[in-house]
């Protein structure tokens, strides 16, 4: 599979049977593995519940596919939220050096007209001082390296820490190189891994219910 510009897949040995093994965390979906395939074994497909509490977690397994709409996981994400702190949750947005791309993608689902999450209990502080949860993009950078461990440690506890995207989960694109951490795990402690360039908007949803989980154990 060299085809994959991030390296997402991966030989591996086991029982003396070799295996293709797919990083969920390194895969950016961008498709040119299903393209170039001989044999057409490869879809992609819109399953969404692809975050991880553990990045080993985020190693292919059987997926399914679901069509589950935004307006149907909000209102889960209304009810757990709520369930949990009584008030919305507060989300800091912190940009570790991404192209923007997950940004977009999650400003699109938290006030665009469309979706307009924050109908469903999400609040977007301007201080991590003021926030439960970190929401952290890009591979990272080194030279956002200190303003992301600052800024994890002026977060009151408990806090939770989202891995936003392929390059927050692994590095993504940009991983291996000189200027950048391969994920941010490598700089502050993460709890939800959630994969895709950028993710979509159930996959983001989906992230922000597992990290809830995390909390109310
Ligand atoms: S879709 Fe994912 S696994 Fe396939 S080539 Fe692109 S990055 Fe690699
Ligand atoms: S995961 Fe993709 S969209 Fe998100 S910051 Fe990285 S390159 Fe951009």
């Amino acid at each position: 599979m060299d085809v994959c510009p991030t390296g997402a897949y991966t030989w591996i040995e086991q029982d003396g049977k070799r295996y293709l093994q797919l990083s969920h965390a390194k895969c950016v979906f961008c498709g040119i593995c299903e393209e170039m395939c001989p044999y057409k074994a490869i879809t992609i497909t819109n399953n969404f519940e692809l975050a991880a509490t553990h990045k080993e977690d985020l190693l292919v397994k059987a997926g399914f596919d679901t069509k589950e709409s935004v307006e149907s996981l909000g209102k889960k994400l209304n009810e757990k939220i709520f369930s949990v702190f009584k008030r919305s949750l507060h989300v800091r947005e912190v940009d570790a050096g991404s192209c923007n791309g997950c940004e977009w993608e999650f400003v699109a689902l938290y006030n665009s007209p469309v979706h307009d999450l924050q109908r469903f209990g999400i609040d977007v502080v301007a201080s991590p001082r003021h926030a439960d949860c970190l929401l952290v993009t890009g591979p990272p950078t080194r030279n956002m390296e200190t303003a992301l461990i600052k800024t994890y440690h002026a977060t009151p506890e408990p806090k939770m820490v989202i891995a936003l995207g392929a390059c927050a989960s692994s590095g993504g694109i940009f991983s291996n190189c000189y200027a950048t951490k391969n994920g941010i795990d490598n700089v502050v402690p993460v709890d939800i891994y959630i994969p895709g360039c950028p993710p979509r908007p159930q996959a983001i949803i989906y992230g922000f219910l597992l990290a809830l989980d995390r909390v109310r154990k």
